[in-house]
């Protein structure tokens, strides 16, 4: 372990040197650490490009997407030159420059229950900035099995929320909070919902931020406590979160016992808002679908997007359209809804299922599935 700043790094570091509170024994302190950043999108960049100039010896970065055009509104990490290209690449290159002294550390692909505790094991503290909740379950119970702290955040439109999740320091898992989030059918991913681009700037600071005070170990560690922001009304509001004894993964009596299911249980859990909701998957559905297929087919997303694509023979009813016309659907034949990548198709489920309708079937994983299934017919 390095016990030394070069001259280049006392001068680099030296408003932090400053701080009575970090001096160079803090310094050091963050040069002997190692960050997992889950994702180098919209809350990885802003988190990633602070926590390597502040002088995180070493950065990990797990992302399996490339640089887009739309991402470019937010993701501050990656530019113009870089579209079409891997964002682990493009984010290698700029922290590079931020800060040399840097280790950074790529995990191509996408982080799973088999890749996931290997992962982690190699750094100290988890952040993530992933951007759906099944990554999320898997990137909070990595952190529980292995005892590393989970600074946690979320954006959407124009609210964010963190925290730091680290039941071995005491206070709740992520898994602990999820019961008193609204119905989860209700809350539509990112790509569909939208987001304000200064917003993961705030959320992915303030994780920054935590990571900082984590490794330094001063101040107080948010354990329990959830900061939301609402950016319209320009507040600030705390949040108390406790652990819950009934928590599967934390609690009293739990019945996850280790990563390999932590997706499922997390699709699980999101596609139903009321855990009595059915689904289906395109590779079933694929298989319903033909001459005999006696049932009805609903997509709930908008006209723009079913022209982009669309299942063969899928009805399109647009979410916001569905309550006026329940009345003409049928409550004798089965009927499936899909959309983009589940979630609005769960709220529509939930909206049919409290009207009666007990042969209705949520899509799962919407069309994305379908399409990334190879079901282009
Ligand atoms: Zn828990």
């Amino acid at each position: 372990m390095p016990n030394l700043l070069s001259s280049a790094e006392l001068l680099r570091y030296s408003r932090h040197l400053l701080i009575p509170e970090i001096g160079e024994s803090g310094q050091l302190r963050l040069k002997n650490s190692a960050v997992l950043l889950i994702g180098a999108g919209a809350l990885g960049s802003p988190a990633a490009l602070y926590l390597a100039a502040a002088g995180v010896g070493r950065l990990g970065l797990v992302d399996a997407d490339v640089v887009e055009l739309s991402n470019l509104q937010r993701q501050i990490l990656h530019g113009e030159s870089w579209l079409g290209q891997p964002k682990l690449d493009s984010a290698a290159a700029r922290l590079r420059e931020v800060n040399p002294h840097v280790q950074v550390e790529l995990h191509r692909g996408r982080f799973t229950p088999d890749n996931a505790l290997e992962i982690v094991s190699g750094y100290d503290i988890l952040v993530d900035g992933s951007d759906n909740f099944p990554t999320r379950f898997l990137t909070n119970d990595s952190a529980f099995w292995l005892r590393k702290p989970l600074v946690y955040g979320a954006i959407h439109r124009f609210a964010g929320q963190t925290g730091v999740f680290a039941p071995h320091l005491g206070g709740p898992c992520f898994r602990c909070m999820l019961p008193q989030l609204p119905a989860l059918g209700s809350i539509p991913s990112c790509q569909e919902a939208g987001v304000l681009g200064v917003l993961p700037g705030i959320i992915g600071s303030l994780q920054a931020l935590e990571t900082l005070k984590l490794i330094l170990g001063i101040g107080t560690v948010p354990l329990g406590k959830l900061t939301v922001c609402d950016a319209l009304q320009s507040e600030f509001r705390s949040l108390k979160l406790h652990r819950d004894p009934q928590c599967r993964l934390c609690g009293d009596h739990p019945d996850i016992l280790s990563v390999a299911n932590a997706e499922t249980t997390a699709a699980a859990t999101c596609n139903s808002p009321s855990n009595i909701m059915d689904s289906i998957t395109t590779t079933e559905l694929r298989a319903l679908l033909g001459d005999n297929f006696t049932g009805l087919l609903i997509d709930v997303r908008e006209p723009d997007e079913h022209a982009i694509a669309h299942i063969e023979g899928a009805r399109l009813i647009p979410l916001k359209t569905l309550p006026a016309m329940i009345g003409e659907l049928p409550l004798d034949r089965d009927i499936y809804i899909h959309c983009k990548s589940g979630m609005r198709s769960a709220r529509a489920v939930g909206m049919l299922q409290e009207r009666g309708f007990t042969r209705v079937q949520n899509v799962a994983g919407g069309i994305d599935a379908w399409l990334e299934h190879g079901c282009h017919d």
